[in-house]
């Protein structure tokens, strides 16, 4: 399914025969890099920078503050819980969850339930699939993604998760391999060229992969295969940092996750040393690590990771995170904004666009935190939240 067809699905469901009332949106409406302007309306569920004529003001919504494009978060898992895939009364609350804290896009990094219902549902976020995440038995956390017997199915598989997506595939590229023993480490799951060949094939398709990596190790490969975005990328080394930079190719840092590697190091303890002492290193060097990103130019986008063991609706704490790190907060607002949604394809705040917006009391771009508290979500023209 293209992009445009994502943007303008889900107009069906709940609520669809009463009319969305008319919102005039004022003060200031950050459009994108280049623009804003200080009003738009919503009519019919659409943006409008024209005022409607011969409305009474009692049939306009007026809704005050800095207005920006719906948030977007790049690396979420709705279907997921800590236990692999979860009912749909719980894939509900967590979409619900994570519009409520304003994000109204997703790309989900990979989900072991079908989440297509969800397009459905117009009170919940849009959501661009990625089928399940594919990794090996024993290689990744269990019930989570589809484990292939033998690497040389992953070309097949990539092409059966593309046509199940919505333009993306996700493949976990490294995880520590415990049958190393007290070796154990983060090692690559795939060999270069049958990477190579999942993304040939990806491409072929017409989707677009992204790829899980801790380490260092898979990442020449994946380069060389002309991989489309990278989620965590807390192994690229400098050299990797300005090819990245260079080819444009975003990294989705996942900084309220990597938080965690402190904690992944403390388990593994005695028993994995190496993978320890690599994982409590980059942890360690998290914030230099996504500020040297951001300086030498890589496009960086704001994943939450949620699902699994990380709650939904956190995604203005990776703003934070992405802020303290050192990226301005103006670059971090649009990160979370137009920035994702040019990436993904999906429009912003344009004439004639679904009205997908998130209003706040004061200026983002000033800081993030504000983020966390939205005056009003409106999605498909409707204050949702
Ligand atoms: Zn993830």
């Amino acid at each position: 399914m293209s992009h445009e067809a994502v943007a303008a699905r889900g107009q069906a469901g709940p609520g669809r025969r009463d009319a969305a009332p008319v919102l005039h949106v004022r003060g200031r409406v950050l459009l994108g890099d280049d623009g804003e302007t200080d009003a738009l309306w919503v009519v019919g569920g659409r943006v409008t920078f024209t005022p409607p004529r011969g409305r009474r003001s009692a049939d306009v919504v007026t809704l005050d503050g800095w207005a920006l494009p719906g948030l977007v978060d790049l690396h979420c898992h709705i279907g997921l819980g800590p236990d692999g895939p979860v009912d749909r009364a719980t894939a509900h609350a967590q979409a619900r969850t994570d519009r409520d804290a304003g994000t109204l896009l997703v790309r989900d990094a990979g989900s072991p339930s079908d989440t297509r219902w969800i397009d459905e549902h117009a009170d919940l976020p849009r959501v661009i699939r990625a089928g399940r995440h594919l990794a090996r038995p024993r290689r990744y956390l269990r019930g989570y993604g589809r484990e292939l017997g033998a690497v040389g199915e992953l070309p097949a598989a990539v092409a059966e998760e593309a046509r199940r997506g919505d333009g993306w595939v996700k493949v976990v590229a490294d995880w520590i391999d415990r049958d190393l023993g007290t070796d154990a480490d983060l090692t690559p799951l795939w060999p270069d060229d049958v990477l190579a060949a999942a993304v040939a094939v990806a491409h072929d398709a017409g989707a677009r992969v992204t790829a899980h990596t801790f380490a260092t190790e898979a990442l020449p490969g994946l380069l060389a295969a002309g991989v489309d975005c990278l989620e965590h990328g807390t192994g690229l080394t400098r050299e990797m940092v300005d090819e990245v930079a260079r080819r444009g190719v975003p990294v989705v840092p996942t900084l309220v996750q990597v938080a965690n590697f402190a904690g992944f190091a403390e388990l593994a303890g005695d028993r994995f040393p190496r993978y320890a002492e690599r994982m409590r290193r980059m942890h360690e060097r998290r914030y230099e690590h996504v500020r040297e990103m951001h300086e030498a130019g890589v496009r960086l986008l704001l994943g939450s990771d949620a699902g699994g063991t990380i709650a939904h609706g956190r995604l203005p704490d990776e703003a934070a995170e992405v802020a303290r790190a050192g990226v301005p907060a103006a670059d971090v607002v649009a990160a979370a904004s137009w920035r994702a949604r040019e990436f993904l394809g999906v429009p912003g705040l344009q004439e004639g666009a679904p009205a997908d917006l998130v209003v706040y009391p004061a200026d983002p771009r000033e800081d993030v935190r504000v983020l966390a508290a939205p005056d009003a979500v409106v999605l498909r023209g409707r204050v949702v939240a």
